[in-house]
């Protein structure tokens, strides 16, 4: 079996799906890895990150949110309440939106490349 493409796996990372065959839901819950793929079976134990993609997200999140603030603070200059108004909600929806991508994104590098700790 050859091992997935770059792109599959991307594909399959964007749309939170099983690594390796690309159609079965990822996870079970919001964040929480299916134990096994229900479409063909994959043993997703090996799906153990810590908090990897909670930096990534945390890096891409608060970097997006940074730029939209100084954009609104250069151009419209609004009040504070503005920000917080605006940039609030999206620091919060960035962050819970794309923590299942990066999620994701890890598990099929780990597939791709058989990480193993220990
Ligand atoms: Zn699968």
């Amino acid at each position: 079996m050859s091992p997935p493409s770059t792109a599959s796996l991307w594909r399959s990372a964007l749309l939170c799906r099983c690594p390796s065959c690309g159609t079965g839901p990822l996870f079970a819950r919001y964040l929480k890895v299916a134990p096994r793929c229900r479409s063909c079976g994959l043993d997703l134990a090996f799906a153990e990150h810590g908090d990897g993609p909670s930096v990534f997200v945390v890096l891409v999140a608060g970097t997006v949110v940074m730029a939209t603030a100084m954009f609104l603070e250069v151009r419209y200059a609004p009040p504070l309440w503005v920000h917080a108004l605006v940039l609030g909600p999206m620091a919060v929806g960035l962050c819970l939106g794309l923590l299942p991508v990066f999620k994701s994104l890890l598990v099929a590098l780990q597939f791709r490349y058989r990480r193993e700790d220990e």
